[in-house]
C-alpha cells in the first residue's frame, strides 16, 4: 500500500531527525563544557549571536562601540561611533557618520594641492555620559586637519532613550521661555568670564546672539548624571584658541530651566541632598601564575591593536589560551571604557596590556597637552581595572617624533612584521605574510577587531607552535 509506505517513510525520517538533533545538542553541550574549563568568558563556538555576546560585555547596557581605522599615503582616519540594538537609532547615527565622512573626502579633494609632507587626518570621536536608566548623552567631536595650521572642529549631540528607542530633543528638557533665555545668557556669561581657559577668548556679543536666536534649539546641550552641559563649536562664541568650549552647570543652578518632567526624571532634588559617593573600589586582580621563559627557545610576540572587541578579542583570548600563548594588547581607551571586563580577562590570563591612546589620533600632530590627554586617560582607565598602569605604548599609525618621545613617559613600541590585516581582511594572506617573515624575536602587528584576523591567529598559532616558537609578551621578549 502506497499510503502506508509513505507514512512509514515520514515516521522514519522524523525519528532520524530527532536523533540528529539530540546528538548535535549533546555535542554542543560537551563542547561548551570543555570550553568553560579553559576560558570562563562565553566562547564564540557556543551558538550565541554576536549581538548577544557584545551586549553582555558592554559597560553601557545595550550599546557597543564601533571603530574604523584607515591609513593611506594622503590621509589617515579614525572613526568611533556607538551602535544600539535598534535599527532606526543606528540609521540616524550612520547617516551622521556618512555625512561627516563625505564632507571630509570632499575637503580632501579640494585641498590636495596644499597637503605637503603631513597627510590629512579625520577623527570622529565621541564621549558617552549615562544620565538616568536607559538615557545616555552621546557627544560627537568631528576633527579635521587638512594641511593648514588650524584644524576644523565641530560637535554633534545625540541624547538617546533606550527604553523607548528614540532620541530626545533638547526642547523636551529645557523650557524655552523668555525668562529662561535671560537666565541661560546670564549663567553662561558668568561662567565664561570666570573661566581661566576661556575668558580671554570669549565674545560676549556672540553669546548674546546665540542665546536670543529666533530658532533656538539648544542643539549642542546635553546632560550628564549631575550637570547640564552647554557645548559650543570652535569659533561659535570664542576665538579659535579656546577650541570647542564646554560649560558645565550643576543641576542646582539650572533647576528652573528644566521641564517638570525632567526635574522628576533626573531626580534633581534627591541628587542635591545626596552625598557624592566617589569611591571607586578598584578590584585588584592578582596576576596569574608565572610561565617559565626558556632562553633557548625561539620567541615571538604577537601584538594586537585597536581593541578590545567583545567578539573578536574574546575569540583570540580563547585561542591564545588553547596554546598557552601570551600576547600583548595595545588597547584604545575609549574601547576600554566600553568593555572593562575584557581587560580584566586579559590581565588574568597573563597577557600584557599596552596603551594605544584614547582616540587613535596621530600624536605627531598634537600639542603636548593633547598628547598627554590621549595617553594618560588611557593609562588611568587600565590601571583602575587591573591595578597596574601600562609600561608600553604604541603610537597610532606608528607615527612618532622627538616631541612625542619627550612628552610621553612610557616606552614606545612599534613592530617588525606587519601583515596589514586591517587592509586585506584575508586570513590566508595574513598567515602567509607572517609565515614568510617571522624569525626569533619578531613582533607581529595585528588588529583584534576583525574576524579574518581571528582565523589568521588560529593558523599562526598552530604553525608557529609546530615550529617550536614560544609565544611571549613584548616585555618578556626583552627580558
Ligand atoms: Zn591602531
Amino acid at each position: 500500500m502506497k499510503r502506508f509506505k509513505f507514512i512509514f517513510y515520514i515516521l522514519a525520517m522524523s525519528i532520524l531527525f530527532v536523533g540528529v538533533f539530540w546528538l548535535s545538542a549533546f555535542l554542543e553541550l560537551a563542547n561548551a563544557n570543555v570550553a568553560t574549563i579553559t576560558v570562563d568568558v562565553a566562547p564564540a563556538r557556543v551558538s550565541m549571536s554576536d549581538d548577544h555576546l557584545k551586549a553582555s560585555h558592554s559597560a553601557y547596557q545595550g550599546i557597543d562601540i564601533v571603530t574604523l581605522v584607515k591609513e593611506e599615503p594622503d590621509y589617515q582616519l579614525a572613526i568611533h561611533y556607538p551602535k544600539f540594538g535598534d535599527d532606526q537609532l543606528n540609521q540616524a547615527i550612520s547617516d551622521y557618520v556618512s555625512m561627516t565622512k563625505t564632507a571630509f573626502f570632499e575637503e580632501l579633494e579640494a585641498n590636495k594641492a596644499f597637503l605637503q609632507d603631513q597627510p590629512a587626518s579625520f577623527y570622529l570621536l565621541f564621549n558617552i555620559y549615562p544620565v538616568v536608566d536607559d538615557v545616555y548623552s552621546i557627544v560627537f567631536s568631528n576633527e579635521r586637519y587638512l594641511g593648514g595650521a588650524n584644524g576644523e572642529q565641530s560637535s554633534k549631540v545625540f541624547i538617546v532613550d533606550l527604553s523607548q528607542d528614540r532620541f530626545i530633543s533638547q526642547l523636551e528638557m529645557i523650557n524655552d521661555r523668555q525668562e529662561n533665555r535671560d537666565r541661560v545668557f546670564q549663567l553662561l556669561k558668568e561662567e565664561f568670564e570666570q573661566s581661566e581657559d576661556y575668558r580671554e577668548f570669549f565674545f560676549l556679543d556672540y553669546l548674546e546672539e546665540w542665546a536670543y536666536a529666533g530658532d533656538q534649539t539648544y542643539e549642542n546641550v546635553y546632560l550628564t548624571d549631575r550637570t547640564l552641559v552647554f557645548k559650543f563649536d570652535k569659533y561659535q562664541v570664542t576665538a579659535g584658541a579656546a577650541g570647542s568650549p564646554e560649560i558645565k552647570l550643576p543641576f542646582v543652578k539650572v533647576m528652573g530651566l528644566l521641564t517638570d518632567e525632567w526635574v522628576k526624571k533626573l531626580e534633581v532634588e534627591k541628587k542635591l541632598t545626596d552625598e557624592v559617593k566617589q569611591d571607586n573600589g578598584v578590584d585588584q586582580q592578582g596576576s596569574s601564575e608565572e610561565v617559565k621563559i626558556d632562553e633557548d627557545i625561539k620567541k615571538i610576540a604577537l601584538t594586537f591593536d585597536d581593541g578590545p572587541d567583545p567578539t573578536h578579542t574574546i575569540e583570540i583570548l580563547r585561542l591564545l589560551d588553547e596554546y598557552q600563548a601570551r600576547a600583548t594588547f595595545f588597547v584604545l581607551g575609549n574601547r576600554v571604557d566600553f568593555y572593562p571586563g575584557i581587560i580584566e580577562e586579559m590581565a588574568e590570563q597573563g597577557h600584557e596590556i599596552g596603551n594605544h591612546t584614547w582616540n587613535h589620533k596621530d600624536l605627531t600632530t598634537l600639542s603636548s597637552k593633547e598628547i598627554l590627554r590621549e595617553v594618560e586617560a588611557t593609562s588611568k582607565a587600565i590601571e583602575q581595572l587591573i591595578g597596574e598602569a601600562p609600561k608600553l605604548y604604541r603610537p597610532p599609525y606608528g607615527a612618532i617624533n622627538d616631541h612625542v618621545r619627550e612628552v610621553v613617559d612610557l616606552t614606545p613600541l612599534l613592530w617588525t612584521v606587519d601583515p596589514q590585516d586591517w587592509r586585506y581582511r584575508d586570513a590566508n594572506k595574513v598567515f602567509n605574510h607572517v609565515k614568510a617573515n617571522v624569525t626569533d624575536g619578531s613582533i607581529v602587528l595585528m588588529h583584534d577587531i576583525h574576524g579574518a584576523t581571528v582565523e589568521a591567529v588560529e593558523k599562526i598559532l598552530a604553525f608557529l607552535a609546530e615550529e617550536g616558537y614560544q609565544f611571549v609578551t613584548v616585555s618578556e621578549l626583552d627580558s
